[in-house]
C-alpha cells in the first residue's frame, strides 16, 4: 500500500502534465484535467510550476468544447539543449539539439583529427563558442555527445576500437578536461540507428547501415539499439564479403568495408559529388563502379535479411544519393540470390539526410532528460 508516496504520486501528475503537453504541441487545461483524470486544481498547480520553471509556456488559444476559447500550453524547446558532435578523419561538426529533436544551430570545420592534446583542445575550443553563440546559459546545456567510428564502452566513457582514427583506448577525459559538461562517446553507427528511432518511435526491430566514408552497423531490437556482450553488435561492415580480396583498415581481406563504404567508390573520384556527377552522366567507368558497389550490397543486405528477418535502413554518406530505382534493382537482386520466396519491400532509406550521427550523438542526454521529467 505504501508503494507510492504523496511526493511520488505528485511527480508522477507533475510529469505526466509535462509529457500530455510535449505529445499534444498544444494543450487546455481542461483537456488535460479529462485525457489524465486529475482535478483542475490539481492541473493548475502544476501548470503553474512548469510556467514557473521555464518548461511551458502559454501559447495561443484553442477552441474549447464550451465554445469559450481555452489557453493553449506549449513546452518550452529550448529550455535545454544537447550538444551532438561528429568526429571524422577530416571534419568536425556540431550540432545544437532541442527538447524536440530539432537542430538548432549546425558548425563544419575543416580540422583532422589528430590524437593529441592540441586537437582535443582545438575542438573543444570550437564547441565552447558555439555554445556561447547560442546565447544560452550553462545549464541549460544537458551535455555533449560525441560521435565518431569506433567502439565505445559500455557507459560512454572510452574507445576500445578505434583503428579508423587511431584512438583506440582513448577516455572521454581528453574533452572534459576543457569541457564543464556531462560528455560522452557514442559509436557513428549507434548514433545514426538513435536518430532514426527518434524520428520514427514506431520502430522495433531493423538492422541500420551506415553507408559512410567507413561503414557501420547497428541493430534495433524492441526500438532499442542492441550493443551485444562487448559493445560489437551490428559491425557488418568486417564480415568477409570476398576471400583473399582487398585489404582493409581492420588488418584482414575482404571485408564488406572494401566494397560498400563511401570511399570504395572514391577510387578514381575526390569525392561523392563528383562520382555521383559522372553516373548521372552515364559515365562509363561510375556507371560499372555503381553497378558492382550494388552488386555488393545486395549479397550483404540478403545475408544480413537471412540472419535477422527484418526491415534494413540505409543511411550514412551515399544514401542521399540512392534513387528508389537502386533500391528496386537491390531488392530484384536479392529476390535473385536468396534462397527463400520474398515479396515484401524491406529495404528503406534512413528519416534524418543530414547529421543524423552529431544529431543522434545529442540524443540520449534528451531521452534521459525526458525521462526524469
Ligand atoms: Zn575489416
Amino acid at each position: 500500500m505504501d508503494k507510492f508516496s504523496l511526493k511520488d504520486i505528485k511527480k508522477l501528475n507533475y510529469s505526466g502534465v509535462y509529457h500530455y503537453i510535449y505529445q499534444h504541441d498544444l494543450a487546455a487545461k481542461q483537456a488535460i484535467a479529462n485525457d489524465l483524470s486529475m482535478s483542475l486544481p490539481t492541473v493548475t498547480q502544476h501548470l503553474n510550476t512548469l510556467l514557473e520553471k521555464g518548461l511551458i509556456v502559454q501559447n495561443g488559444s484553442l477552441n474549447s468544447s464550451i465554445g469559450r476559447k481555452a489557453t493553449a500550453y506549449s513546452i518550452v524547446a529550448d529550455s535545454k539543449l544537447t550538444i551532438g558532435v561528429e568526429i571524422l578523419k577530416q571534419r568536425l561538426t556540431i550540432v545544437g539539439v532541442d527538447l524536440r529533436g530539432n537542430t538548432v544551430n549546425v558548425k563544419t570545420r575543416d580540422i583532422p583529427y589528430d590524437n593529441s592534446d592540441s586537437y582535443y583542445q582545438a575542438v573543444s575550443k570550437e564547441i565552447l563558442s558555439f555554445i556561447h553563440d547560442l546565447n544560452v546559459r550553462e545549464d541549460q546545456v544537458l551535455g555533449i555527445g560525441f560521435g565518431l567510428q569506433g567502439l565505445v564502452s559500455q557507459d560512454g566513457e572510452e574507445i576500445i576500437y578505434g583503428k579508423v582514427l587511431g584512438c583506440t583506448g582513448i577516455t572521454i577525459r581528453v574533452f572534459k578536461q576543457y569541457l564543464d559538461y556531462p560528455c560522452r562517446f557514442v559509436h557513428d553507427a549507434e548514433c545514426a540507428a538513435i536518430c532514426e528511432l527518434w524520428d520514427n518511435p514506431q520502430l522495433q526491430d531493423a538492422m541500420y547501415l551506415s553507408l559512410g566514408y567507413h561503414m557501420g552497423g547497428a541493430l534495433i531490437i524492441n526500438g532499442a539499439v542492441s550493443n551485444g556482450r562487448t559493445g560489437r553488435t551490428g559491425t557488418i561492415e568486417h564480415m568477409t564479403l570476398v576471400p583473399d580480396g582487398l585489404d582493409c583498415y581492420c588488418g584482414q581481406k575482404g571485408c564488406v568495408e572494401c566494397y560498400c563504404s563511401a570511399l570504395s567508390l572514391l577510387t578514381r573520384h575526390k569525392d561523392l559529388e563528383s562520382f555521383f556527377q559522372d553516373l548521372q552522366a552515364q559515365k562509363k567507368t561510375a556507371q560499372n563502379h555503381w553497378r558492382s558497389y550494388l552488386e555488393y550490397l545486395a549479397i550483404t543486405i540478403n545475408n544480413l535479411h537471412m540472419t535477422i528477418d527484418c526491415d534494413i535502413i540505409l543511411g550514412g554518406h551515399v544514401a542521399p544519393y540512392l534513387q528508389s530505382t537502386d533500391l528496386d534493382f537491390l531488392h530484384r537482386r536479392i529476390r535473385e540470390i536468396t534462397a527463400f520466396p520474398e515479396h515484401d519491400t524491406f529495404i528503406f532509406l534512413g528519416a534524418r539526410k543530414k547529421h543524423a550521427v552529431s544529431i543522434g550523438a545529442a540524443l540520449p542526454y534528451i531521452r534521459t532528460y525526458l525521462e526524469q521529467i
